[in-house]
């Protein structure tokens, strides 16, 4: 594919037309810290950051905006969200440019990434006329048992730059139906996308008469998210990003006996049985290693494949990566963009010396693209690498296109292995045999939070909760129950008998 990278004044004039239009004041840009565009590896934008000390301010300004919003009854804070989705969807087209020019999605992946920040806004409207407790039966006569659900206070958003846009809209969402504000550090990668969501969220809460500073950004480094992480009046810190990140995190919010949901790195296998249809498997699992440039927490980074048919799946695997169309990830056509800078290609390139150290063979990729015309962008051909056991670098996730293939003999053999690593978080089966792939599914199946068949890792939907076990943090966003993490649960025991009888039997009459 020949491939023209575009010039540092085209992008800088699309992102800050773009930015425009959502409604960011571009005027205040141009001082500040400066952004680069992984597209072609120069400056993109300066944003000014704040420093920790602008927490203390955020938290007051949401401290009041959330005594309002717990008042307004939770189907109207859903109108909210539904204006916010439509002017989402007007703007689909802006968003998903800021997040390729900032974090170098390919066009089709960065629409998918603002429509699945239009659906999590259906998904809460709906889901504000069911934020529903349960009535349990009371062993007192005349009394009854019933829990009811408050909105829990204001909630911090820490967001990684792999999902500049869609992990906040997914907190938001139902963190405001729920009649929780939000305080939101985003990536500092990607300060535009940011600026651009908030200005459309601003414009929605002004346009529905919400409280002001429901929604608060706060661009600036780890040390802003610290002070979130560290703040008595942030009731949930959410923070999404590495297992470096959270291992500090979690105990500090712990320390305070804040509530913390983490959604960490993952390590996501696939198993890949001899019954498998082996067309559909390439494809799935080409999606899941190599889309994104392999930049998604839900990656494919490990096949467990059996010994009958791991061989033919690495030839068609590695015909697949030979014919991959890598570059300019705003061009049609293109399947992968850039990685999001120097310290990930470096990280791919000692991965895959390690993996060839531990007795891995290169197949396929690995190389560098366009380093003569863009010397500052870095554009990685997915490597494909065949590994004799899963050895200490298959183990950890490094966050690059980078597949690895090991053999099995026995299914429980190949689980074994899926779960033999410290990341929990998505996993699949290709397979024709319904006995395996129960198992698979099974109790003594896959151990992670997403657990798929004929299917890749990556690409979940917002309808069910997302998040995976182990050093992926054990957290759950998005659809199913996960609204329950943004309200505090009250058990209320109604007594309406007349009498006072006291439960376990205990007598106490003065
Ligand atoms: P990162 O950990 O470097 O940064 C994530 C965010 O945390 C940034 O906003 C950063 O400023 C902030 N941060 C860093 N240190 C902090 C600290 N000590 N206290 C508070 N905030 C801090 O991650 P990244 O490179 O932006 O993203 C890639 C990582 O994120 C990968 O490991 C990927 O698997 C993970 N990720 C996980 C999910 C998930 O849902 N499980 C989703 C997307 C990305």
């Amino acid at each position: 594919m020949v491939t023209t990278l575009p010039g540092a004044d085209e992008l800088a004039a699309l992102a800050r037309e773009t930015a425009k239009r959502c409604g960011v004041d571009v005027d205040a840009l141009g001082t500040g810290v400066t952004t680069t565009s992984p597209v072609n590896g120069e400056r993109l934008a300066a944003v000014r950051w704040v420093d920790a000390g602008a927490v203390d301010d955020a938290v007051a300004r949401a401290r009041e905006a959330f005594l309002a919003w717990r008042r307004v009854p939770a189907p109207v804070r859903g109108a909210l969200v539904k204006r916010f989705g439509r002017l989402l969807t007007e703007h689909k087209e802006d968003l998903a440019t800021l997040i390729s020019l900032e974090v170098g999605k390919i066009t089709s992946e960065a629409l998918g990434e603002v429509q699945e920040m239009i659906d999590i806004c259906d998904y809460a409207l709906g889901l504000s006329r069911q934020l529903y407790g349960r009535t349990i039966g009371s062993e007192r006569p005349g009394h009854r048992l019933m829990e009811t659900w408050h909105p829990l206070g204001v909630v911090g958003v820490i967001s990684a730059f792999n999902f500049p846009a869609a992990v906040w809209s997914w907190n938001t969402a139902i963190a405001l139906v729920c009649g929780d504000p939000v305080i939101w550090k985003p990536s500092e990668l990607a300060p535009l996308t940011a600026l651009a969501c908030a200005a459309i969220l601003d414009r929605a809460a002004a346009e529905e008469g919400a409280p002001e500073n429901l929604s608060q950004v706060l661009i600036g480094g780890p040390e802003v998210g610290e002070a979130l992480v560290d703040h008595p009046g942030i009731a949930l810190v959410s923070a999404t990003g590495s297992t470096r990140m959270g291992r500090a995190v979690g105990p500090r919010v712990a320390a305070r006996f804040g509530r913390s949901l983490l959604e960490l790195g993952g390590n996501n296998a696939a198993v890949v049985c001899p019954s498998a249809d082996l067309d559909l498997t390439v494809r799935g699992i080409v999606f899941s290693a190599a889309g994104t440039a392999g930049q998604r927490c839900t990656t494919m980074r490990r096949v467990i494949a059996h010994t009958d048919i791991v061989g033919e799946l690495v030839r068609r695997l590695a015909d697949a990566y030979g014919r991959l169309p890598i570059g300019n990830p705003l061009t049609a056509g293109t399947l992968v963009g850039p990685l999001i800078g120097e310290r990930a290609y470096e990280a791919m390139r000692g991965a895959l010396d390690a993996a060839v150290a531990q007795g891995g063979t290169l197949v396929a990729g690995g190389g560098r693209r366009f380093e003569d015309q863009a010397p500052g962008a870095y554009y990685a051909e997915p490597a494909l690498v065949r590994m004799p056991e899963q050895t200490e670098i298959v183990t950890q996730e490094t966050f690059a296109p980078i597949l690895y293939v090991m053999p099995y003999e026995s299914l429980e053999e190949a689980i074994a292995l899926n779960n033999a690593v410290p990341q929990g978080l998505s996993s699949s089966i290709f397979t024709r045999d319904q006995a395996e792939a129960e198992l698979f599914v099974s109790p003594e199946g896959s151990d992670c939070g997403i657990v798929n068949v004929n299917i890749g890792t990556s690409g979940a939907e917002i309808g069910g909760a997302f998040g995976g076990e182990k050093e992926t943090g054990g957290g759950r966003e998005s659809g199913s129950d996960a609204w329950r993490g943004y309200m505090r649960r009250a058990t209320n025991t109604i007594n309406y008998s007349g009498e006072l009888p006291l439960a376990q039997g205990v007598e106490f009459t003065v």
